[in-house]
């Protein structure tokens, strides 16, 4: 019998060594800014785009238990984002709404997307009661910047208010807090 090729090893030094990045799953609209720091990294546009305008439909994301990679959808519904996407930080004044019900993100209807721009959304927008909460730091100064984030069931209402929010998140705070 003719001996079977082995393919070449794969450097084991080099394997182990290096974080393997996948490819981008985006790599016309938006580009990660990679951190070794935890919740570090970023997503930056590449794009200009009016306010308002489809940024991208989301099709990759699965039905997931909550977590702090997922996006709440509904009531009791969770996603994996399996894309790109899950570096788009949250910020307070944020450059993307992400509507969970039409599966699409879309640049904030009073500001244009410009490129180099962080690619940020309003996280208590899609969720109720966040897995974990943080000390924000989005730079969006005081009287903007809501301190710790932790789902739109603690928020000031009057605060959420000036946001753009998911119809489970407009639901749950008819139902949750009378
Ligand atoms: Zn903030």
């Amino acid at each position: 019998m003719a001996p079977i090729a082995v393919p070449e090893p794969v450097s084991a030094t080099v394997a182990s060594t290096t974080t393997t990045v996948p490819p981008p799953t985006h790599p016309n609209l938006l580009e990660v800014s990679r951190s070794p720091k935890a919740f570090g990294s970023a997503a930056i546009s590449l794009v200009d785009l009016p306010a308002g305008a489809l940024f991208t439909k989301i099709t990759t994301a699965t039905p997931s238990k909550k977590a702090w990679s997922s996006v709440q959808t509904g009531k009791d519904s969770h996603i994996e984002l399996n894309s790109d996407l899950v570096f788009c930080n949250h910020s307070c004044a944020p450059s993307l709404n992400f509507d969970m019900h039409k599966m699409e993100v879309r640049v904030v209807d009073d500001q244009p997307l410009k490129r180099g721009d962080p690619l940020t959304f309003f996280y208590p927008s899609s969720e109720w009661d966040m897995d974990q909460p943080f000390d924000c730091t989005c730079g969006a100064g005081e009287g903007v910047c809501c301190g710790t984030i932790s789902g739109a069931k603690t928020m000031d209402q009057n605060v959420l208010r000036k946001y753009w929010l998911n119809p489970h998140i407009e639901e749950l705070l008819k139902t949750e807090r009378k």
